[in-house]
């Protein structure tokens, strides 16, 4: 028998627990550690709550979740209830699957002002994170701007573009549902340091940019080069490309009265206000021949009350794991940090790719695991008993998956007319439901 410790429980943890159940079969033990009562780690907290439909891809970790020898432990953070010297002697291999949370610094001077927030706050926030539920964005504003070229800068700037009846079957938690019913905003500009071919936005994503009921999106058909450039480009981005040149020909649909302004080769140089946010002084930028941003000198100011960063993320390190500062994650070698000791997902490999990328990541240390410790041979370690014993000695109370379960019943009894659920957001709320 093995026993292996599965620190996350978001997308990476769950596709590693698969790949490993279906390696060992009966011959291992999984726990799958969460500092949160409830799992899936950025299904819940970071996928934007329009977006059912992909988070409904937790139906399957739930099977991971109910298959025999797999036990989902909540509640308990490593490197705060637990140290990782804990789990290294109790179980055979230990997988890091914590993601990265942390927002990158924009680092740049007035990042400090009050409406300067990182995408990780404001997606916590509308989400249900109990780290951000008394994040309180400034909305009262016309101007908001969102930095960053990605997907996150995408829905970050739909969530706030949406109107009330738009987020209808979502699971926008009522907090930020009913602050952004009452947002000001009427102008959200989109900035990145270079142009349309540079973007990393997928074309739904973009696609849903065109068909909202209030806000129209507006782009600068002077940004592109020539449509012949276009033909390079992988076929996906060729078709964000095709979608961004579809709202640049289009006139601003004036019946609406909110614009998303892509502001192209623009590179934000300080944010300005009295006290609080008020505008981010911009210089234009243009494309060298390795294809880098660089200043043109000419500057100009995009009014903003909030400013969104949306410029990547960064796992939190661990005392005792090697971390690879340049990066912002574990330091591994295709997923093995040391002797059994690997790490899956975001936390190996950055803040990159899909939820499904996740997978063939997954699956591919599960192969190192079972290579290193082969199924049928013993460890003679502790594993889920030991930790059990360990938690009990220092007062720690873990919950199950049945727990959880518990929690997502609750949540759903409480949901409002057209959402799904109505989500606890507190650990200690979480606590309350399970009568603890
Ligand atoms: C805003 C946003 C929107 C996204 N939208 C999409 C989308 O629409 N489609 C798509 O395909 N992908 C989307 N993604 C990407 C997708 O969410 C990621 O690929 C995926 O969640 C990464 O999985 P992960 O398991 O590595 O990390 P996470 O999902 O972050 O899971 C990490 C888990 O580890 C736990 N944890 C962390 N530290 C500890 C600790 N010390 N002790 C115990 N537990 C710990 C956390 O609580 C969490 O449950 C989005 C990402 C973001 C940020």
């Amino acid at each position: 028998m093995r026993h292996f410790a599965i620190v996350g429980s978001g997308p990476a943890g769950f596709y590693v627990t698969e790949a490993l159940t279906k390696a060992y079969g009966d011959q291992a033990r999984i726990d799958i550690l969460d500092r949160y009562a409830v799992p899936y780690g950025l299904i819940r907290f970071g996928v934007a709550p329009d977006h059912q439909s992909l988070k409904a891809v937790s139906k399957r970790y739930d099977k991971v979740a109910e298959t025999a020898g797999v036990r989902f432990v909540g509640n308990v953070a490593v490197g705060v209830d637990v140290a990782m010297e804990d789990l290294t002697s109790l179980y055979d291999a230990v997988i890091l699957a914590t993601g990265a949370p942390y927002d990158r610094k924009l680092g740049i001077p007035g990042e400090e002002l009050r409406g300067v927030i990182g995408s990780a706050e404001f997606v916590g926030w509308y989400n249900g994170h109990p780290d951000f539920a008394d994040l309180d964005p400034p909305l009262d504003g016309a101007a908001a701007a969102v930095i960053g070229n990605g997907n996150v800068a995408l829905d970050c700037a739909r969530i706030l573009a949406k109107t009330g009846a738009e987020f209808g079957g979502s699971d926008i938690v009522s907090h930020a549902f009913e602050a952004l019913g009452k947002a000001a905003t009427k102008v959200i500009t989109i900035l990145g340091r270079r142009g349309p071919h540079q973007i990393a936005m997928t074309p739904k994503e973009l696609g849903e940019l065109g068909h909202l009921e209030e806000a129209s999106p507006v782009v600068d058909p002077a940004d592109f080069p020539p449509r012949a450039a276009d033909e390079a480009l992988e076929p996906g981005q060729r078709k964000s490309i095709t979608i961004l040149r579809e709202f640049a020909a289009k006139p601003v649909d004036s019946a609406k009265p909110k614009r998303m302004v892509f502001d192209f080769f623009a590179k934000p140089l300080r944010i300005e206000g009295d006290g609080k946010a008020e505008r981010i002084i911009v210089e234009r930028t243009r494309l060298d021949e390795d294809g880098r941003a660089v200043g043109t000198g000419e500057t100009y100011a995009v009014p903003a009350s909030l400013v969104i960063s949306a410029i990547g993320y960064s796992t939190p390190p661990l005392a005792g794991v090697p971390y690879d500062d340049e990066h912002g994650h574990y330091l591994n070698d295709h997923g093995q940090i040391g002797d059994g000791l690997y790490c899956v997902g975001w936390a190996r490999r950055g803040p990159t790719g899909t939820i499904g990328t996740n997978r063939p990541d997954g699956y591919e240390v599960a192969e190192q695991v079972a290579a290193a410790l082969p199924s049928g041979s013993e460890g003679g370690k502790a594993g889920g008993e030991g930790l059990d014993a360990l938690l009990r000695e220092k007062g720690v109370e873990a919950t199950s998956f049945d727990d959880w379960r518990t929690i997502e019943q609750a949540e759903e009894a409480q949901a409002r007319p057209g959402s799904p659920r109505e989500k606890f957001v507190r650990p200690h709320e979480w606590m309350k439901v399970l009568g603890r």
